[in-house]
């Protein structure tokens, strides 16, 4: 997966991608990014890339011909090595809101760029000219575009094969099949009094995945109702959800 990340403070990406298990996957070649600062691309002489937005109105809007020129840049590249024209994400608290099902689909793509807007947005004329998908990461509004990308790139990446050491953690974890995932116990068996389940010292798998199971629909039927109805679960599994909801 190569990404491309369209924005105006590439050191802050840069930083942020170049850490933990995205920088080794990096350093594995399992992802590429690249930030391309869109002011390089800027014909002015003070390397401006906004304007007063017209009409009126409080604050700045980036113009169209910076970014055009930055994903020309890009795209060229993709082409040039071969890969097909990339999907193109504007980062905006307007888009549709980005979920794991997103994440999953996105990382089936060889490329992906991010367009991260800053003070009031971007020229709508951009996103009517490169834009393939507007997202959002939540229903507030931010500075800039650039954390967005890093949550969607963080969350992307750990469903591109080989990013995560094991990969059935990527797999049964929290939205897999629309539950939240069951609690977690790690070593030692006792903190301040409260004990490991008997269940998962057992050693008896059948068991413990059948626990998990349902202690994923518990804890999704009270943090997270709403995901309930999309569920992917079995016939004893709603029956066992149609008993917790009757108590
Ligand atoms: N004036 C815009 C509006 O009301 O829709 C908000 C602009 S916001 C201050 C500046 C930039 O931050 C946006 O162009 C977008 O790239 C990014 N941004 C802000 N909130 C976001 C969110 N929830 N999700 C994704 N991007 C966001």
């Amino acid at each position: 997966m190569h990404y491309h990340i369209l924005t105006l403070f590439p050191e802050m990406v840069e930083q942020g991608l170049d850490t933990s298990i995205l920088g080794r996957a990096k350093a594995n070649g399992y992802i590429t990014t690249e930030a391309i600062n869109i002011r390089d691309f800027s014909d002015n002489k003070h390397k401006h890339v906004d304007d007063y937005p017209y009409g009126g109105g409080a604050g700045m809007v980036m113009q169209a011909e910076p970014i055009y020129k930055a994903y020309c840049s890009v795209e060229e590249k993709i082409l040039a090595e071969g890969r097909k024209k990339p999907r193109v994400i504007y980062m905006t608290p307007q888009g549709q809101v980005f979920n794991q099902t997103l994440a999953q689909e996105l990382a089936k793509e060889e490329d992906l760029v991010f367009l991260c807007g800053h003070y009031e947005g971007v020229d709508e004329r951009i996103l009517e000219e490169i834009v393939t998908d507007m997202m959002s990461i939540g229903d507030y509004v931010l500075t800039g575009g650039e954390l967005p990308a890093m949550v969607m790139i963080d969350a992307i990446s750990r469903m591109v094969p080989g990013v995560l050491s094991n990969e059935v953690s990527g797999e049964f974890e929290s939205f897999h099949d629309n539950l939240l995932e069951y609690p977690q116990y790690t070593r030692p068996v006792e903190f301040h009094g409260r004990k490991v389940p008997d269940i998962l010292l057992s050693g008896h798998h059948a068991n413990i995945e059948k626990w998990r199971r349902e202690k994923s629909i518990e804890r999704t039927l009270k943090w997270r109702p709403d995901l309930l109805e999309d569920a992917v679960l079995s016939k004893k599994e709603q029956e066992y959800l149609k008993k917790l909801m009757e108590q």
